[in-house]
């Protein structure tokens, strides 16, 4: 165990770890100010000076990975024991554990499943079918997607479906006495929208199945009508606040009720307001807990000086910005490379023989997983990808296609889903075709009509077609139908008499055949298997790491199966872990070391590369010309900057190819108005070093991991003149080193 995590800390981080426990706290900083690093370390002191219990501590973070990086964190501070009992995760993780403990309080099934934006989707264009005359006869064109967007906003902001339709007619009406002019297509999408999200609700309990903005509704509801639900929690703590939604908020509250609260951001990295985050919520805040302490942060660890010089001086542009010092703690180090390209082509090759290039010029201090390729948009990355390929350099991608969105593990899970939610339709749609055994859409919708008259699952419906009620259905339909049912009830007799998550889906592929459908119907078939083994890795990963209060659940289990059994909980636990997996969850994290990193800027929020590239920074593509805030894309351009820590570049092309059609383009305004002003914050230069500086480099890589002093000593020897070491990209590589440490020892 560490006791010395204080000393590494700055006076104004010290004071805000060792801040009253009982008081309020708001920590608004900067990005790289140490805020996360603060957060980790007030946990570990509320528990080792304060005494706290660990499962008193409640620790909301952005995705899961965020979550896992601070428990490893804090395992190294408080030690695994402790550190495995705090709970922590996103809102929606814990949210979902406490609505499976306490399901019966607000009357839902602890069975539910969780419904993704894909089954949603497939959901809502199913309904809109029933208003395909309507549509058509008002000219409008809807999409699903549009329509589960409308419908979350309005969950984000805590609008029951009744409520959404209240005031859509009370505004229609208000529109329409007060002769306005509101055009009367808008008024008829809205009232659409909101018989659609009506009727989304109740095919949602039908399925027993909540959506991603279900589990936060119903967790608030849970934890507000409900105290003893939220009576273990002493401190509650929030990472990224400035990201958090008005849901999201008020489950803050209902779970802080009886206790303390920390939390920690920055309004200048606010990116989420189109999915309805309000950075109002840090000056709410200020009401609802009126004693609540600020405390600034002012040191920026992250980042070289001239990436930082440079990252304020895009964020300043915004005039109505609350101005905010940050300094840096590292010597300016190198000057961010601005570059233009003829093409995206060429952008993605000299991107790819630069990495290249680094690697190879630094002789090992930088490796492949020290870079990261930022991106507005994901369909950006695929001449990245061809690039990066062509010059042999592994790559992933972060927040890319997740993995539980790869049709294989879709295809799979639909079958796990079933097993534990039997009125989960969605999976049983999928599931039945899956490998095709030729039962048409026809005979399905036949059978779902049933369903939903005798209130059975479809399952259950299957299972009695024989009863001479079904004389519609063909003998070898049925045979097929019920062959499938045959399997479903192997694998629920299997997982009930205990048989892991990851067995199951060992014989899931092996009485579907999986292997061979997949060989027979996908060209990479190859990688997709590979994937499937990979899931059977994450399903037995998931069963030994459960936490006490899943652990708890796992024994739990009070809901009623098929065949009105006892359910098997871990499974479902699995299937929960899998619906929850964020962006970058799912990684090989010993392998991804070794990779270049392809990301969203938006994925990579809070996370830091050595090496960062920013390339389609045009007009159009960065601001992205369909974002409704500007500013909000600026912040999103700082916010990919500050991830970098010693070497930042940024590019664009004058052509790029948009949907097929190539199109001349800009430098993004963000980067033209901060050149013009100064055009010092860049240069076209690349990076490369002196012989002394590849002697330091040489000296240094023989120790495996170099101390700050054998840095310093390296130097010394070799007498480097210290103003050297100031502009010196190596020094700025060393990125984690106390400048002053090393030029004592130099002068
Ligand atoms: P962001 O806003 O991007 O999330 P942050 O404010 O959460 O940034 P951290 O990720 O906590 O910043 O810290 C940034 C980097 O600075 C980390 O590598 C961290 O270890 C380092 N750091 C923070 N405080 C100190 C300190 N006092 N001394 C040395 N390094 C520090
Ligand atoms: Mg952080």
């Amino acid at each position: 165990m560490d006791s010395t995590y204080l000393q590494t800390l700055n006076p104004a981080q010290v004071s805000a770890v060792k801040h009253s426990p009982d008081i309020p706290l708001q920590i608004l900083a900067g990005p790289g100010s140490g805020k996360t690093k603060v957060l980790t370390s007030r946990i570990a002191y509320l528990i080792l000076q304060h005494g706290m219990a660990p499962s008193s501590i409640c620790a909301v973070t952005f995705t899961n990975k965020a979550a896992n990086e601070m428990k490893e964190r804090l395992t190294k501070l408080i030690g695994k024991e402790k550190a495995g009992e705090l709970r922590m995760g996103t809102f929606h993780a814990l949210c979902a554990l406490f609505l499976r403990k306490y399901s019966k309080s607000i009357g839902l099934e602890g069975n539910f499943t969780v419904c993704d934006a894909e089954e949603s989707k497939k959901i809502i264009a199913s309904l809109l079918k029933e208003y395909k005359a309507d549509l058509e006869a008002k000219d409008i064109s809807l999409k699903d997607g549009t329509v589960l967007s409308l419908i979350s906003k309005a969950k984000a902001k805590g609008s029951s479906a009744a409520e959404f339709m209240k005031e859509t007619r009370s505004r229609l009406q208000k529109s329409k006495s007060s002769g306005s002019s509101t055009n009367s297509i808008s008024g008829d999408i809205d009232m659409i929208v909101a018989e659609i999200y009506h009727d989304y609700e109740k095919t949602l309990r039908q399925n027993n199945s909540l959506d991603f903005d279900d589990l936060l509704l119903f967790g608030l509801k849970l934890f507000s009508e409900n105290q003893h639900t939220v009576n273990w929690c002493k401190h509650v703590f929030v990472d990224e606040f400035q990201d958090t939604n008005v849901t999201q908020y008020e489950l803050m509250r209902a779970i802080a009720v009886a206790c303390c609260v920390t939390v920690v951001g920055d309004p200048d990295q606010s990116i989420y307001g189109w999915r309805s985050a309000e950075v109002g919520n840090l000056k709410r805040m200020q009401t609802d807990f009126s004693s609540v302490k600020q405390i600034l942060l002012e040191q920026n660890y992250r980042s070289t000086g001239s990436i930082l010089r440079l990252s304020m001086a895009i964020v300043d542009q915004d005039r109505s910005r609350i101005q905010k010092s940050l300094v840096a703690s590292h010597p300016a180090g190198t000057i961010p490379v601005l570059r233009c390209f003829s093409s995206e082509q060429a952008e993605a090759a000299f991107i790819a023989v630069e990495v290249k290039r680094l690697v190879a010029h630094m002789g090992g201090l930088l490796h492949w997983g020290d870079f990261v390729i930022l991106l507005r948009f994901n369909a950006l990355s695929r001449a990245i990808e061809n690039a990066l390929q062509k010059e042999g350099i592994p790559s992933r991608v972060l927040g890319g296609h997740k993995f539980f969105e790869r049709l294989e593990i879709k295809d799979l899970l639909a079958y796990l889903q079933l097993v534990d939610n039997p009125h989960f339709t969605p999976a049983f749609m999928r599931a039945v075709n899956t490998p095709s055994r030729g039962i048409g859409e026809k005979t399905l919708s036949e059978l779902l009509a049933r369903t939903q008259k005798s209130k059975i699952s479809l399952l259950e419906l299957i299972e009695k077609i024989n009863d001479g009620k079904t004389p519609d259905i063909k003998p070898p339909v049925k045979r097929k139908l019920q062959s499938f049912v045959t399997h479903i009830r192997l694998l629920k007799r299997m997982a009930k008499e205990g048989t892991s998550p990851a067995d199951l889906i060992r014989r899931l592929v092996e009485v579907i055949g999986y292997q061979d459908h997949l060989r027979q119907t996908q060209p990479d078939w190859e990688t997709r298997w590979e994937n499937v083994q990979e899931l059977i890795t994450f399903a037995s990963d998931v069963n030994v790491d459960l936490p006490d209060e899943t652990r708890e659940l796992a024994y739990d289990g009070d809901t009623i199966g098929i065949d009105g059994s006892r359910d098997a909980t871990p499974l479902r636990l699995f299937l929960q872990a899998s619906m929850l997996s964020s962006e970058g969850d799912h990684q090989n994290e010993e392998n991804d070391k070794e990779k270049v990193t392809i990301s969203t800027c938006h994925s990579a929020k809070g996370l830091e590369w050595p090496v960062v590239m920013i390339p389609a920074v045009e007009q159009g593509t960065f601001p992205f010309y369909r974002s409704e805030d500007i500013e909000e894309e600026r912040r999103l351009l700082y916010v990919a900057c500050t991830r970098a820590q010693s070497l930042l570049y940024i590019s664009h092309a004058s052509q790029r190819k948009v949907a097929g059609e190539t199109k001349g383009k800009e430098l993004s305004g963000f980067i033209s108005a901060v050149a013009k002003q100064n055009p010092s914050l860049f240069t076209d230069q690349l990076t490369s070093f002196t012989p002394d500086e590849r002697a330091v480099i040489s000296k240094v890589l023989d120790r495996p991991k170099p101390s700050d002093s054998d840095v310093a000593r390296s130097v010394a020897e070799l007498s480097v003149p210290s103003s050297a070491i100031e502009l010196s990209p190596l020094m700025a590589m060393l990125f984690h080193l106390q400048p002053s440490s090393i030029q004592a020892s130099c002068s």
